[in-house]
């Protein structure tokens, strides 16, 4: 059964006047091309395909809208990192960014890295752009699978010691589970409290 049954798109977002109304919450989900985001969206909200990788680098990247609840919403930010689209990146990270960190509801983001590469110099400067507090930022180190226990264990550490503090991480795998509930229990934590802004 879906997590979040009223779960439904609600727009791709590629101008700040675009964006949905600026009330209740919205957590905001990034990560680095291939990274596995759109795995972990999927498999958050216990939903095939709801959250698609562009298969064309390169092309105008915009702000996905997912509605979770009233009020609820998730924003799937276009993957970084990839040398093809950096440039059509750059173009919309400017303005719509910008919006998006000006939002009232903007309450909480999700990270996900891969767990083989490890929190990069990127990411922290994603979350450093996101501005957010310690306990609104998360980050799943994704894939976990792909690794034996005790590499992946070792890369959690080496994960915490990296974000000091400056945000939660997990191990994660949409494919075989892990972390699932950690994760979820969290984002449904974000969308009831919201950032303690208001
Ligand atoms: P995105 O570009 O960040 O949205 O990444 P995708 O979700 O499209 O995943 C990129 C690749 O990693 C795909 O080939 C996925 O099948 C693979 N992948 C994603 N999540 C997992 C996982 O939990 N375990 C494994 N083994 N592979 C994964």
């Amino acid at each position: 059964m879906s997590q979040f049954p009223e779960i439904q798109f609600i727009k791709s977002v590629a101008a700040p006047s675009q964006f949905p109304p600026d009330s209740g919450w919205e957590v905001a989900v990034a990560g680095r091309s291939n990274a596995g985001k759109s795995s972990a969206i999927n498999a958050l909200l216990a939903r095939k395909g709801l959250a698609r990788t562009s298969r064309t680098p390169g092309r105008t990247q915009l702000y996905n809208y997912f509605q979770l609840g009233p009020e609820q919403r998730l924003v799937d930010l276009p993957g970084y990192g990839h040398a093809a689209v950096n440039a059509a990146t750059r173009a919309t990270w400017g303005p719509l960014g910008e919006a998006l960190r000006q939002r009232q509801s903007f309450a909480a983001m999700l990270l996900v890295v891969d767990v083989r590469r490890g929190v990069g110099e990127l990411d922290l400067a994603l979350l450093d752009w996101a501005g957010r507090p310690g306990e609104h930022v998360h980050v799943l180190l994704a894939k976990s699978d792909k690794l034996p226990k005790g590499q992946a264990l070792a890369a959690l550490r080496q994960a915490q010691q990296v974000l000091e503090g400056g945000a939660s991480v997990q191990l994660f795998s949409a494919h075989k589970g892990t972390g699932l509930e950690e994760a979820r229990a969290l984002l449904r934590r974000w969308m009831i409290s919201g950032s303690g802004k208001k």
